[in-house]
């Protein structure tokens, strides 16, 4: 594959957390490049940094050296808002713990990041109705958080993630928190949608059965993207 066009692009990427006077290094130069519609599964050892590279992917965080490219653009030359305004168009994220804000109804949740801008319109809410509808939720709409199951609340979490239509959908341990069947449910939801809407889908689990499920699956070792060995 030519990666120089590839919708995501990742070239020589380090981080390294500064802690007192010493930098402790993370991420070593990892590099690799997803099409559209591809899904990659994640995995690595506790503390490999997998949580850090998909915060530096999100825009959640930033790198300390490398390139990262989405969809032709490098969202750290952005200035604050604009990030804010990129990740909001462009990334959908899943926490290991959902998330949700339990004041809140799930349908309310599902809406939170229409609000950022324009506030919620008829049509975001239409299209959150039918997202719910689509992972099953559509009896527990008016429900708070706290009223729902585990697998549910995690259900809810992919909504959220998906109502600005995001070319890039990354999660962070999504199934972390969940039994077996709750797990391998959310793992086929994730890659059913990004089959259905041609997203690049990103999974960082420890789970290798999880991991087993992806067409793609690599390994952070040493703070390098490595090819999986079993
Ligand atoms: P994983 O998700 O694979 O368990 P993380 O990406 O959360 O790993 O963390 C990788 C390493 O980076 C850990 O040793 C962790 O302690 C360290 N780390 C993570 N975030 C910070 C931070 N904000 N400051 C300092 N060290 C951090
Ligand atoms: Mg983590």
């Amino acid at each position: 594959m030519n990666d120089s066009h590839a919708p995501l692009i990742v070239r020589e990427l380090t981080k390294a957390f500064s802690i007192a006077t010493e930098s402790l290094p993370i991420l070593a130069g990892v590099n690799f490049a997803l099409n559209e519609g591809e899904a990659l599964a994640i995995t690595g050892p506790s503390g490999s940094g997998k949580s850090t590279l998909l915060y530096i992917l999100g825009v959640l965080d930033t790198p300390t050296s490398g390139e990262v490219i989405q969809f032709g653009q490098n969202p750290f030359e952005l200035n604050a808002s604009q990030q804010a305004e990129f990740r909001n168009q462009n990334v959908g994220f899943i926490f290991q713990d959902h998330h949700l804000m339990p004041q809140f109804s799930v349908l309310e949740n599902v809406l939170i990041p229409t609000m950022v801008h324009q506030g919620t319109t008829n049509e975001a809410e239409d299209r959150a109705k039918h997202l719910l509808e689509r992972v099953g939720l559509h009896d527990r709409m008016h429900h708070r958080p706290a009223q729902i199951s585990g697998g549910e609340r995690q259900r809810v979490a992919v909504c959220r993630a998906l109502i600005n239509n995001p070319r890039l959908l990354l999660a962070d341990e999504p199934t972390g928190n969940l039994d077996r069947k709750n797990a391998e449910s959310i793992g086929n939801l994730l890659l059913e949608i990004n089959q259905e809407q041609s997203t690049i889908l990103i999974c960082v689990t420890h789970s290798r059965e999880l991991a087993t499920l992806f067409p793609k699956h690599l390994e952070l070792r040493d703070g390098l993207l490595v090819s999986e060995t079993n």
